[in-house]
């Protein structure tokens, strides 16, 4: 019989899979403090938890979404907790997600392109 996943085990195994490097979210979230959420318009920022930028699946994980750049946009707190689950088919920031993720991706100071994550245990 095959057990239903639950949505802990769906976002993990997402994360797993995904091409994105394990600096990924830090780094994306980092880049958009100071930028306006494309849903309520407020500046997020680090020091305001409320605020603080975060990662939306545009197509939520739970219903099939990928951790992948096609499918993450960046929006407040407080936006990413009253939509929680809900299906957002909207590109929201995509957009500039990919714009400053293909920027941030290659390393600064030698120009190598950050390295995807180990996967092997
Ligand atoms: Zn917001």
């Amino acid at each position: 019989m095959i057990k239903e996943l639950t949505a802990v085990e769906k976002r993990k195994l997402a994360y797993k899979n995904s091409s994105l490097p394990y600096c990924f979210e830090y780094k994306i979230r980092n880049a958009f403090f100071g930028k306006y959420c494309p849903i309520c318009g407020c500046q997020m920022t680090h020091n305001n938890n409320l605020v603080k930028p975060t990662i939306q699946h545009n197509v939520p994980i739970s219903l099939g979404g990928k951790h992948e750049i096609d499918n993450i946009s960046v929006i407040c707190k407080s936006c990413n907790a009253s939509i929680r689950n809900s299906a957002i088919t909207e590109k929201l920031n995509n957009d500039l997600v990919k714009e400053i993720w293909n920027n941030l991706r290659y390393d600064e100071r030698n120009g190598k392109l950050l390295e995807k994550k180990n996967h092997n245990l």
